[in-house]
């Protein structure tokens, strides 16, 4: 029995012109994300995607892979069959079986016009067919099982099951962005909700090694690995923090140094972005979270960014926050213990209401264009690709 992946996208069939654009972004996305898998091919169909299958296929690894694609509606697992209705039903009464049902209900979708029969005429001649074979009854409203068949250009595909796509757009369709990265709950959080929209990801992680342990260098690549089963061969920048802190913390009111860390930051992060062509830096801030999210302490950050800052948790609780993450499986490595390195030498009253002559006074006693530039020149890049597991 021949099985394929029919998958169905959203958002992306509507874009006009740009409509081959988002396909072939997405049949590239889909094939990275199945390799190493015993998929024989993804191509184009009539408004759908085909993934072929080998026969020896492990097809529940290849459903969860396909579950973190961007710009995937829905997809499922379907019977494919010759185009004429003896095929048709034989090939649905086959797939139904094992299923336990006492109401059934046929739905038919023809793409192929040249096909005899209607969609309501093959939904009632498979339908007839089937109620005699298994005793169920009909059921338009609620039935236990619905048979979907869809007739494309020169085969039927039959299921009986829609497997829900995170939906959005193909990672890349949009652009690139940089992530500043930390191994806390929100960043990752942020950097998926930017790739459902299409963006490219590219990681920037600040570390305070040889300050702190490695911990958050070893929990913002094991995040990387995650999110990349969307974002799929992914950059990222491991910036060594501490030289930076160290001269913030000597020579800066302890008051700002929070505002500082992100300042210094936002320029490095903003360097790596226009090196990569990259058009936004994104955050994990949400707003009132802690001190350094106030609408004034925002300001003062982006002033340095020379590019948007796009936050897009800006307005999510917590615990919004937090569903997420689990979600889409990174709240557990999320909240393994590390020592964040702005949390390393921040003091107990820091402040909520900067202003930018406040922060640029204070960044005098710094040779800042010196520190960004070492940083940069002891930058680690690592391609990562996606953990499957
Ligand atoms: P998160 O849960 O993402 O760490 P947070 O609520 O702890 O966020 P902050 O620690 O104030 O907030 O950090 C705000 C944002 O600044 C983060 O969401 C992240 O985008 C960025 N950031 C903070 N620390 C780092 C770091 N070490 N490397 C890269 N980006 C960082
Ligand atoms: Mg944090």
């Amino acid at each position: 029995m021949q099985k394929v992946f029919i998958v169905h996208y959203g958002e992306v069939g509507l874009k006009g012109k740009n409509r081959s654009f988002f396909e072939n972004r997405l049949v590239r996305n889909i094939r990275h994300a199945l390799e190493g898998t015993e998929y024989v091919g993804v191509q184009r169909i009539h408004g759908r995607l085909l993934v072929t299958l080998s026969t020896y296929a492990d097809i529940p690894e290849i459903q969860r892979r396909l579950g973190a694609v961007m710009g995937i509606a829905h997809f499922e697992l379907c019977r494919v069959t010759e185009q004429n209705m003896e095929a048709i039903k034989d090939g649905a009464l086959e797939w139904i079986q094992g299923h336990e049902f006492q109401t059934l209900k046929v739905e038919t979708r023809r793409a192929n016009k040249q096909f005899p029969l209607t969609s309501p005429e093959i939904s009632a001649e498979v339908g007839g067919y089937l109620l005699k074979h298994t005793g169920a009854r009909a059921d338009m409203h609620h039935p236990d099982l619905v048979c979907w068949i869809e007739i494309v250009e020169k085969s039927a595909y039959i299921y009986t099951e829609k497997i829900r796509g995170v939906g959005g757009l193909p990672v890349g369709a949009s652009g690139k962005v940089v992530v500043m990265l930390s191994g806390g709950i929100d960043s990752p959080v942020a950097a998926w909700r930017m790739m459902k929209r299409g963006a490219k990801a590219i990681f920037v992680h600040f570390h305070s090694y040889p300050f702190t342990d490695k911990a958050s260098l070893e929990k913002a690549a094991e995040l990387v690995g995650i999110l990349a089963k969307s974002n799929h061969r992914t950059q990222v920048y491991y910036v060594p923090f501490a030289e930076i802190q160290r001269e913030i913390v000597t020579k800066t009111p302890a008051p700002f140094r929070v505002i500082l860390y992100r300042r210094l930051m936002v320029r490095i992060a903003a360097r790596i972005a226009e090196r990569e062509g990259a058009l936004a830096l994104i955050t994990g801030e949400s707003l009132g979270q802690v001190a350094s999210q106030t609408l004034a302490n925002l300001k003062v950050i982006e002033d340095v960014a020379g590019l948007p800052i796009l936050r897009p948790l800006i307005g999510d609780d917590k615990e919004e926050i937090v569903n997420l993450a689990q979600r889409i499986g990174t709240f557990d490595v999320s909240t393994l213990p590390h020592q964040d390195c702005c949390s390393l030498f921040v003091p107990d009253h820091p402040a909520t209401n900067a202003a930018i002559e406040d922060a640029q006074s204070a960044e005098d006693a710094l040779e800042v264009d010196a520190l960004i530039e070492q940083a940069l020149e002891a930058v680690e890049k690592q391609t990562v690709n996606p953990s499957f597991s």
